[in-house]
């Protein structure tokens, strides 16, 4: 089936900016903890300007950002969507 988690596969570099993911093409799906309540898929870009971000800022400190906007834990975190793996996009 899927593979879970794409994206650490092999990775043992730095913390990825949002510029990283938008470079590979991933998009970015918010997920909470507490209620799995699953917002829409965003692009890194619009994670940055929505929070008021440069593309530059690390990806897990945008995450400690990300409020539920079901039950306002902060229990969030991104899942990555690559869409080269899934399959969405085709080539
Ligand atoms: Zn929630």
């Amino acid at each position: 089936m899927n593979q879970r988690d794409p994206g650490t596969r092999g990775y043992s570099g730095p913390p990825a900016t949002l510029a990283n993911h938008e470079d590979n093409g991933f998009g970015l799906i918010p997920y909470c903890r507490a209620c799995n309540h699953r917002g829409a898929t965003l692009t890194p870009r619009e994670i940055a300007e929505r929070h008021g971000l440069p593309m530059t800022a690390y990806v897990i400190d945008v995450q400690a950002k990300l409020i539920c906007s079901k039950c306002g834990a902060r229990e969030s975190f991104f899942h990555i969507k690559n869409p080269w793996v899934d399959g969405s996009r085709s080539r």
